[in-house]
């Protein structure tokens, strides 16, 4: 394995699309790793009360949106996981599989970032990976504030300094699905075999935003 490391992206990929794939891209010749290792997520601890596509079909579409490519790996870790996917348990998953001393990025959107400090054993998972951010359109990241009782000043700047100039792409799982119930063309923003997959297979025809349970 490449000494300088893995960049590893969680999601739930639902599904997913071609922002995921840039940005990913992106960071990894930024970082210079040689690898991006993409994870769907089982339950997303901040999604539990959402209805999501199956989780085997997500993997299906992440795997046919990146085969032949060889700069990315699947991981089906978190679906094997019982309970919610935790990015520190996926972490140690991987530090235990390429040892300790291989250095892991975990990516997420700006978006993502307000989130943080609600991210189970924040202050661990900072100190155990580097996370890297991707700039997202609408997602200024201006929230240094909430961060302060949580972090140490060490560790937010170093959340600062990963603040990656990715390519701002406003592009979005939940667009995606709103656009097929409509009849609207979801070409471009995902992989051709990840369209093909989604008409083939009629996915989210009546799936309009990912509807609350209950
Ligand atoms: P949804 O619309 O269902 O919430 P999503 O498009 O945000 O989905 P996820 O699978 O939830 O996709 O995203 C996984 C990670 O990728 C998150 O950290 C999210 O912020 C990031 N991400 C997704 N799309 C983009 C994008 N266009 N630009 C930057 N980051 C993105």
């Amino acid at each position: 394995m490449n000494e300088k490391g893995i960049l590893l992206f969680g999601g739930t990929f639902d599904p997913i699309h071609n922002g995921h794939l840039i940005i990913s891209r992106s960071a990894a010749e930024q970082l210079g790793v040689q690898k991006i290792i993409l994870i769907p997520s089982a339950v997303p601890p901040h999604k539990q009360n959402k209805i999501f596509t199956e989780a085997e079909i997500r993997l299906e579409m992440v795997h046919r949106a990146v085969e032949g490519d060889a700069l990315f790996e699947v991981s089906d870790c978190e679906l094997h996981r019982q309970g919610p996917s935790y990015t520190l348990d996926t972490v140690r998953y991987f530090h235990t599989k390429y040892g300790p001393e291989l250095p892991l990025y975990w990516l997420i959107g700006a978006d993502s970032i307000p989130e943080l400090p609600g991210w189970y054993h924040i202050q661990q998972l900072v100190e155990e990976c580097t996370l890297v951010t991707a700039g997202r359109p609408g997602s200024p990241c201006c929230c240094w504030d909430r961060f302060q009782n949580i972090l140490d000043a060490r560790q937010i700047a170093r959340l600062q300094k990963y603040l990656l100039a990715t390519p701002l792409l406003d592009i979005s799982a939940t667009d995606i699905r709103r656009r097929v119930p409509s009849g609207l063309s979801i070409r471009y923003l995902v992989p051709e075999p990840v369209r093909h997959f989604i008409r083939q297979n009629n996915l989210y025809v009546s799936f309009p935003t990912g509807r609350q349970l209950g």
